[in-house]
């Protein structure tokens, strides 16, 4: 049986023209299949919408989380209660295209434990996002271990043996998914998808939580930022002793260097670097903090699963 993880947020717009494509593609794939639609805390009425979909159709199973708590954890709910061997995981806004599915499915079964997919391209992205996306992806390539991509989204599909391994061994309360999927080793593809535009209803990231989860990725899969400081370091030691060396001996030749300029040029660059240290430090006790707490990753209000 295949199943199919589609986290939803206030996507009320969209969610019929959604579920219609998708439905076609899988009945023209003639396997078993269950759809797992999960509700992350909408505030619109898609929650209802999911509600008739459940009684209308024996296909789809509705998970409600009490609140909203993000994409991935939507995701994670709904990868925990699949019942199928092949699980695949997509938005319900049209941009992943359902019609890659019989494709994701050939290449899966063809003996890989695990199906990515790989945005062509950024062409949905507005402009400004789609700036501050290209320079993140270089810093992304810069820092994170070697054959990591970027493009790679949150459209894949995976065997339940990987499922398994993603949800019970991978516990950490931060997650990414495409990250940790990267990561796993395993026999895996990679098929490359057009995106496709979203064809209603708004982008749930804003610039600000955007940036925030960037900034999550990047303390997530590495530790080299924390290095910064060690560089750094070592670059002003080199700075300041040519610089106290110039100084002494043009005290010492009678010609002293008057400094102001030097100094506020110095003050102000060190005090930044310092600042910009800080601030990764203190992402990373951010990070720890919500690590050594425990709490949950998501909570569940209830579910409608009909019989597998
Ligand atoms: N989503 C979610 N919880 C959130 C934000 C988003 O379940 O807190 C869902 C959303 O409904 C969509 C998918 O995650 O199905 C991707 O979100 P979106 O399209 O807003 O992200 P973008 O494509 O702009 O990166
Ligand atoms: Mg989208």
């Amino acid at each position: 049986m295949l199943s199919i993880v589609v986290p939803l947020y206030n996507e009320v717009e969209v969610l019929i023209s959604f579920h219609d494509v998708l439905y076609e593609v899988l009945n023209k794939i003639k396997e078993p299949f269950e759809l797992i639609y999960v509700d992350d805390g909408s505030t619109d009425g898609t929650a209802q919408l999911l509600e008739e979909l459940h009684q209308q159709c024996d296909k789809v199973n509705v998970i409600f989380l009490t609140a909203n708590f993000g994409h991935e954890a939507a995701m994670v709910a709904g990868l925990n209660a699949a019942r199928g061997e092949y699980i695949f995981c997509m938005d319900g806004d049209l941009q992943h295209p359902p019609s890659m599915i019989p494709h994701m499915f050939q290449k899966i079964k063809e003996g890989y434990e695990l199906v990515l997919m790989r945005k062509s391209s950024l062409k949905t992205y507005p402009l400004l996002r789609l700036l501050a996306t290209r320079v993140y992806y270089c810093l992304l390539k810069v820092v994170l271990p070697h054959g990591f991509d970027p493009y790679i989204s949150d459209f894949f599909v995976i065997k339940k043996r990987i499922r398994d391994i993603i949800v019970r061994q991978y516990v950490e309360r931060t997650r990414l998914l495409r990250g940790i999927l990267q990561s796993l080793g395993f026999k895996k593809a990679v098929l490359d998808y057009e995106p496709g535009w979203r064809k209603a209803g708004k982008s749930k990231y804003s610039f600000t939580s955007l940036g925030l989860l960037s900034l999550e990725m990047l303390s997530m899969f590495s530790e080299k930022p924390l290095r910064i400081g060690i560089l750094l370091g070592f670059l002003m030691a080199l700075f300041a002793t040519i610089v106290g060396i110039y100084s002494l001996v043009m005290y010492f030749i009678d010609k002293p260097v008057s400094g102001y300029t030097t100094i506020v040029v110095l003050l102000s660059l060190v005090s930044a670097f310092q600042f910009i240290l800080l601030g990764i430090i203190g992402n990373y006790v951010g990070f720890v903090f919500r690590e050594i707490k425990k709490r949950p990753l998501y909570l569940i209000e209830r579910t409608l699963f009909h019989e597998s």
